[in-house]
């Protein structure tokens, strides 16, 4: 496997109709680029949990997520890549059928442990630590250490600074907590929630952005139905963005996210001369969870 290489990444201007006519400009910035699987914003999510497990000495890294978690292939890919063994306690009972996900983490040598629903609510704790040699990494790479390692995001953006809004996606809200802290202060971070009425996004952004007088601007407006759901809607806007842009997306977070902008756009939610720097989070290989063809790309 090859390394994830930040040099791939590229902002790629987003040249739509709709934009011209707000007096708006936009470009993506291209994480998705960065390795197939250690995509996006995992690969800097990432970074500080194993740079941590490796200098205490810990071999063995213990993460949470379902089964089409963009966390839990990367994890295990970074795992093999980086030489630590790996276990992913999954959402949910042991499928007859393993996610197209589930069976890259299993080829990357992660070993999968899956708990009902209910009990991965209640007692996934009892899980933690059977070892001393064990890192956990928690669910969705919610912390401190994921917080740091997506502020190192921006480093990407040569004219980070003539932008006014920086757009992503939240599940966690991890990302948009190291946007927010490593952005300018007159810049707005947009953050578009993928959960249905997760009021919690704000309390868990702000406890680790550690700046309480800068809110991102949060849209709840955006989930389609909530975590991982989606709609015909979305699909052909995926699709019609795509055959506009050739930016691909994905059914949890970057549709969404494009899908959010564009209409934020159309209800005059950016004024003229706005500068949108739309942050793709990769995720892609969670679109094989949908009937070959319902995608163009
Ligand atoms: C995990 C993920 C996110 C959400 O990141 P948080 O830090 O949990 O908010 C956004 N986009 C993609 C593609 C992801 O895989």
């Amino acid at each position: 496997m090859t390394a994830p290489d930040p040099s791939l990444v590229s902002t790629d201007p987003v040249l739509i109709p709709l934009f011209a006519e707000k007096g708006i400009r936009a470009s993506v910035l291209r994480l998705d680029k960065i390795h197939p699987v250690i995509s996006g914003n995992k690969f800097f999510k990432l970074h500080f949990y194993l740079e941590e497990a490796k200098q205490t000495g810990k071999d063995h890294i213990i993460t949470y997520g379902g089964a089409w978690s963009n966390h839990i292939v990367a994890t295990a890919a970074a795992c093999r890549l980086y030489g630590f063994r790996s276990t992913g306690i999954i959402r949910g009972e042991e499928p007859a059928v393993f996610s197209a996900t589930l069976k890259d983490a299993l080829d990357y040598g992660m070993r999968l442990e899956f708990l009902s629903r209910e009990d991965f609510t209640t007692r996934k704790r009892a899980y933690l630590s059977p070892s001393g040699s064990s890192y956990i990494i928690p669910e969705g790479g919610y912390g401190l250490h994921g917080a740091r390692g997506a502020a190192t995001i921006l480093q990407y953006v040569p004219d980070i600074s003539t932008y006014t809004h920086i757009c992503c996606a939240a599940g966690t809200g991890t990302m948009t907590a190291g946007l927010l802290s490593a952005s300018d202060r007159i810049q707005k971070i947009v953050s578009v929630s993928v959960l249905k009425n997760n009021q919690q996004l704000d309390t868990d952004i702000r406890s680790l952005s550690g700046d309480a007088n800068k809110p991102a601007l949060i849209s709840h407006d955006h989930h389609f139905g909530g975590y991982a759901k989606h709609t015909a809607a979305l699909l052909s806007f995926m699709n019609d963005f795509f055959r506009q842009t050739t930016i691909p997306s994905d059914i949890v977070y970057t549709g969404k996210l494009f899908y959010a902008i564009l209409d934020m756009a159309k209800k005059d939610q950016f004024v003229p001369g706005s500068k949108l720097l739309l942050i793709h989070s990769g995720g892609l290989q969670g679109n094989r969870s949908l009937n070959k063809g319902t995608l163009i790309f």
